[in-house]
């Protein structure tokens, strides 16, 4: 009985190619021939003022159609006084798998029912995945993510790290079934 001679693969999913891919320079020839294809339809519609050329010129242009679900920025909720709600326990930057938050506890012995504060809270976000599982473990409701998108554009990664201050510089969205607390003036609204 005659067999087809089997083609042992390097890794699983090792395409096979013909004699004409392997030959490699008319596949280098086919993919330039796409790039420039895409390059002259793009100057084409640049040119007669179509839309669809280029994407947006960030950051000097800011785009505000973001998906619904687009969680870009995260937040620190505040207590009505205007404090963080964070108690420091550092379960957001336990489970971070970047590893990017980085806490420092302080202690307040006239808070009896949060003596624990973050003197520091800093998240890189050089290396921040977005992931949100930071939100989720937290147990205070303290961090949040939400839709606005950081100024992230920088040629000095040291200021990729945002504070606690920026952090806490929070944008108050309207969520009816998650409200933020109330502002320290008692109107309801996040300072
Ligand atoms: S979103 Fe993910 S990667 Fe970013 S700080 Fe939170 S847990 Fe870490
Ligand atoms: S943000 Fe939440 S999980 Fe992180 S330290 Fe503060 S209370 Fe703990």
């Amino acid at each position: 009985m005659k067999t087809t001679p089997r083609i042992r693969r390097e890794y699983w999913n090792q395409p096979t190619m013909n004699w004409w891919e392997r030959m490699y320079l008319f596949e280098v020839m086919r993919g330039l021939g796409i790039t420039g294809g895409v390059f002259l339809r793009n100057m084409g519609k640049w040119i007669t003022g179509r839309k669809g050329a280029l994407t947006t010129y960030y950051p000097e242009e800011t785009r505000f159609d973001y998906a619904a679900g687009n969680r870009g920025k995260h937040i620190l909720t505040q207590r009505p006084d205007g404090r963080p709600q964070c108690i420091a326990c550092n379960l957001c930057a336990t489970v971070c798998p970047a590893k990017v938050i980085e806490i420092e506890a302080g202690f307040d012995p006239d808070d009896k029912a949060h003596p624990k504060f973050p003197a520091r809270f800093e998240i890189d976000y050089s290396r921040c995945v977005f992931c949100g599982m930071c939100v989720e473990a937290c147990p205070e409701d303290a961090i949040r993510m939400v839709k606005e998108v950081p100024g992230l554009p920088t040629d000095d990664r040291s200021r990729l790290w945002l504070g606690k201050e920026e952090l806490l510089r929070w944008q108050p969205a309207r969520n009816a079934a998650k409200p933020y607390p109330p502002g320290p003036s008692g109107t309801g609204e996040a300072p």
